[in-house]
């Protein structure tokens, strides 16, 4: 994978050439851009931030919401480490969900519904505030080197900006290709120019760079949807916010509306399917498995009859609504039949047409876990151009990038986000190992320590790491030592006092007989049990706040399964080199998705270890693997 560098000279005579020194420079005002940005200012670093066009930074490209399961988990990673992200959601949010609410704390999602114009607005702010960073705008073509390692920026208009380190976040602007139908036009996102100078420079160097595509849905005008014929989706009653330092949403909650596809609507865009540009041959890329256009719904699950599809108003004062699971690239006359085929869009106005994007992006293998690049010192890489999709995805990166970018430029040792510790990690691993043949996004399945990478305990796990790493500031580490406090002095008075089996029978609380006196944390572990039920026989825990009560009853419900956890991650890593035989029956492995099903009948692994790099790999069903290949050795022992 090595690429090399060719210095082409470029012809710079009769040109004023300004120059401009910076520590870290950051190119893209996207959502990895302005994580870079921010974590690299935080470590104490002259930032440059170089976009396209100022006013836009901080655009959400597609839907108007942060968070999510998975995604949600990086939102409060990024925050525990004082990232911006969930600060800016929590000034914009217009709608909470918890999503998977009725499951286990491990997998629920905060998410929340942007007003689109005040997130922008916020993550502007917070960037004119953060001491530290230069605004510039302008679009970057090339790079500029000393020996094999990258110093600076040339621009455009051919002004050259040095500095010791450079974050690239171009997301998805790099030869950027808009296609509705069989139209096509060069652009970085509807709106604005694709970025081609630089691609054809990172490709003269070799970078391997691959072509991926996403696509977004028509926008529609609120004021012409029939609100009535359709179901309302209220807010959550009890919000639960994005940041860990916000307690109260700050705009007006909204409710948005759930309508579906018809058999009418398969059967137009069934019936126009070779027209749509993602079905007429006119990509060779592949787009993000878990959020198809609703072609690839048609097509890949025929049998279902109607698919959800969730309006989402764009903001307080916008009627722009967001019809979220109806991403398109057909043409505009069948965009326009289909969508009035939908119950409650009958006489809808569309107000932008729905497109499929094409981009290059650079092969993550190629990336350290520092996220610079292997072959080319000083350059680092976050966000889409990596091959992810998502804000959040972007946003992860990017702290790390700016982060470690922060570091060279002093000549600090870069730091390395574990799988065990962070979603961040998890990410960052799969990306620089498995590589992407499809947009990457995060799911909670990607973590073999799943269950203590919450998104209630992030700022457990990485606040205080953060600090000494210089990029959290005074206030959240005081927030994080609060939340401690309470939780230590809730855990001694829990640590106070016991029950014996017979007493705790008296309370309705089975310890078995086999079990002796527990006291209150131990009680705690049992499932069922909770603080307020152990308050009616010790009232002193009515003096626990209910943010500690909660955090010890979570962590209380995990303990037991933490030892059993690191014991199945540690069996999979001593099993990596079992060999594979060739007789597998993958397809008869139940609980494997098909996907994998067909990936390992396809990669035919001969190591366990192979197995677990194929890109989608899941330890669970790394799990089922292991299994199954045991078995069959029993079986050809036998
Ligand atoms: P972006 O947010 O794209 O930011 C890139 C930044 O780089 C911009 O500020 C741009 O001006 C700047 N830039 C680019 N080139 C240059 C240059 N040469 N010089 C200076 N500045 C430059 N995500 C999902 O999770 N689900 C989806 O369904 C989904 N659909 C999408 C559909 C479309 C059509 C698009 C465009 C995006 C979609 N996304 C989706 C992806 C989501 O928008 C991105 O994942 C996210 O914005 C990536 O963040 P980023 O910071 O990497 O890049």
């Amino acid at each position: 994978m090595n690429f090399i560098l060719h210095f082409v000279p470029r012809k710079q005579d009769g040109l004023q050439v300004k120059q401009v020194n910076f520590d870290v420079i950051v190119v893209g005002g996207g959502h990895a851009g302005a994580e870079a940005a921010t974590a690299a200012a935080r470590t104490g670093a002259k930032t440059a931030l170089i976009t396209m066009r100022l006013d836009k930074v901080g655009i959400m490209s597609c839907n108007p919401a942060i968070g999510g399961v998975g995604k949600g988990h990086l939102v409060r990673e990024i925050d525990a480490l004082d990232g911006i992200m969930a600060r800016a959601g929590d000034e914009a949010a217009i709608q909470y969900r918890l999503l998977n609410r009725s499951k286990g704390p491990a997998v629920q999602g905060p998410r929340a519904q942007m007003d689109r114009k005040l997130y922008s607005q916020a993550i502007q702010t917070i960037l004119a505030q953060q001491p530290g960073i230069t605004m510039i705008e302008g679009e970057v073509a090339d790079f500029l080197f000393q020996a094999d390692t990258a110093n600076g920026v040339v621009l455009a208009d051919e002004t050259e900006i040095r500095s010791q380190a450079i974050v690239l976040t171009t997301g998805t602007f790099l030869r950027g290709m808009i296609r509705i139908g069989d139209e096509a036009r060069p652009a970085g996102r509807v709106g604005d120019p694709a970025s081609i100078k630089l691609a054809q420079r990172m490709e003269s160097f070799g970078m391997p760079l691959g072509r991926l595509k996403t696509g977004t849905p028509p926008r529609l005008d609120g004021r012409t949807i029939n609100w009535e014929k359709i179901e309302s989706q209220p807010s959550d009653d009890n919000p639960v916010l994005l940041s860990f330092l916000s307690d109260t949403p700050k705009q007006r909650q909204i409710s948005c509306a759930i309508t579906h596809t018809c058999s009418a609507t398969h059967d137009i865009i069934r019936a126009n399917l070779e027209r749509s540009a993602i079905y007429g041959g006119h990509f060779d890329s592949a787009g993000p498995r878990y959020c198809p256009s609703v072609e690839d719904k048609v097509v890949r699950f025929a049998d279902k009859p109607s698919h959800q599809i969730f309006l989402e108003p764009e903001g307080l004062n916008d009627d722009t609504v967001y019809p979220n699971g109806i991403s398109t690239s057909l043409p505009g006359d069948v965009q326009e039949e289909f969508v009035h085929s939908i119950p409650g869009l009958q006489e809808t106005t569309i107000l932008q047409l729905g497109y499929a994007i094409e981009y290059d992006y650079v092969d993550p293998r190629s990336l350290r876990s520092s996220l610079e690049l292997k072959d080319l010192s000083g350059l680092f890489l976050a966000g889409q151009i990596n091959g992810t999709t998502g804000y959040e995805e972007a946003a992860g990166q990017g702290l790390v990038a700016g982060l470690n970018a922060a570091r060279q430029s002093v000549g600090k040792d870069p730091v390395i986000f574990s799988r065990s510790r962070s979603y961040i990690g998890v990410m960052i691993d799969d990306l620089i190992t498995k590589g992407v043949s499809e947009p990457y996004r995060m799911f909670t399945s990607r973590a073999e320590y799943r269950l203590s990478l919450r998104p209630d305990n992030a700022d457990q796990r990485l606040t205080d790491f953060g600090h000494r790493l210089g990029i959290v500031g005074s206030e959240r580490m005081r927030a994080l030592e609060d939340k401690l406090e309470e939780i230590e002095y809730g855990r001694t008075i829990l640590r106070r006092y016991s029950l014996s089996p017979p007493d705790a029978e008296k309370y309705g609380i089975r310890i078995g007989k086999s079990g002796g006196r527990r006291n209150g944390e131990q009680l705690l572990e049992i499932a069922g049990v909770s603080i307020a039920e152990l308050a009616q026989i010790w009232p002193e825990l009515d003096n626990l706040n209910e943010r500690a009560a909660v955090q010890i009853e979570r962590d209380s419900m995990y303990a037991n399964y933490l030892d059993r956890q690191e014991r199945d991650a540690e069996r999979l890593r001593q099993e990596e080199s079992r060999r594979l035989s060739g007789k597998v029956n993958y397809k008869a492995i139940t609980g494997l998705s098909s996907e994998l099903q067909e990936k390992l009948i396809r990669v035919q692994p001969t190591t366990l270890g192979q197995a677990r790099r194929i890109e989608g790999m899941t330890p669970a069903a790394l799990a089922l693997v292991l299994a199954a290949a045991k078995q069959n050795q029993l079986q050809m022992n036998a």
